[in-house]
């Protein structure tokens, strides 16, 4: 246990490092970067260790894995973590989602609207005016590529709009995932001119959450202000099954 404790100090140190060098690189406050460490496959016992060594922020990407988790550590207080939800969504699950988690960032398609508002009147801790902070998933993948998560970037205004019109849901900004075989830099770029595009029309939508283990130096270099950072901190996930 303690052992563990040692290892995941070494490497959060190691990415905060990263994450501090990237930022210096790019002539931006570390503050303005937030880690989300990604927990999914790792035992709550982890997400403890994490909160004590300071971490606010933990990504989960299936629903029932999360809703367990969020449950084996409520007595870390609501305050005491910010929740993520960062997986593909389906849209009989997203009232269940939106009564755990604090952001989701994988909103992709209007159907889960409804849905996540429901849930999120259903959260224990609301005292029914605290929305659900919401990001959209855009895709950068070539239109038609196969395994394809997020929506079209044609589709973010009306999506955005949609959002904004819904009661208990918040909207706060962008998700995306760097493509499988294209630099990261290049598709984060695209994903930076998709970001002014949508801020021009929803300027609540500041939020970038890009970057992950292998690329958030890419990410922080074109403006991401979350990066989701789950093996470079916990250790490599066992496979899936
Ligand atoms: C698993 C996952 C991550 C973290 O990936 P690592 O490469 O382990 O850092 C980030 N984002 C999403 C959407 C994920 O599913």
């Amino acid at each position: 246990m303690s052992e563990r404790r040692d290892e995941v100090t070494g490497r959060l140190a190691e990415v905060r490092r990263r994450v501090a060098t990237a930022c210096e690189a790019a002539g931006r406050d570390p503050d303005e970067v937030t880690l989300v460490a990604v927990t999914k496959f790792f035992p709550a016992s982890d997400v403890r260790i994490l909160a004590d060594l300071g971490v606010t922020d933990v990504g989960e990407n299936r629903h029932q894995e999360a809703e367990a988790k969020v449950a084996e550590c409520a007595d870390l207080g609501v305050s005491g973590l910010t929740w993520h939800f960062i997986g593909g969504l389906q849209s009989n699950k997203a009232a269940a989602v939106g009564a755990y988690a604090d952001v989701v960032e994988s909103v992709d398609r209007a159907k889960l609207l409804a849905g996540l508002a429901r849930g999120a009147q259903g959260r224990p801790d609301a005292d029914g005016t605290r929305p659900l902070d919401v990001l959209l998933q855009v895709s950068l993948d070539p239109p038609g590529a196969a395994g394809r998560a997020g929506a079209d970037p044609a589709d973010l205004d009306a999506l955005a709009t949609r959002v904004e019109e819904t009661d208990g849901l918040r909207l706060r900004g962008l998700m995306a995932v760097a493509p499988l075989g294209e630099d990261p830099a290049t598709a984060f770029e695209r994903l930076a001119g998709i970001r002014r595009e949508l801020l021009a029309t929803h300027p609540d939508a500041v939020l970038l959450s890009a970057g992950m283990s292998g690329d958030l130096e890419a990410a922080i270099g074109l403006g991401a202000t979350h990066v989701r950072v789950g093996s470079a901190v916990l250790g490599s996930r066992p496979a899936v099954k």
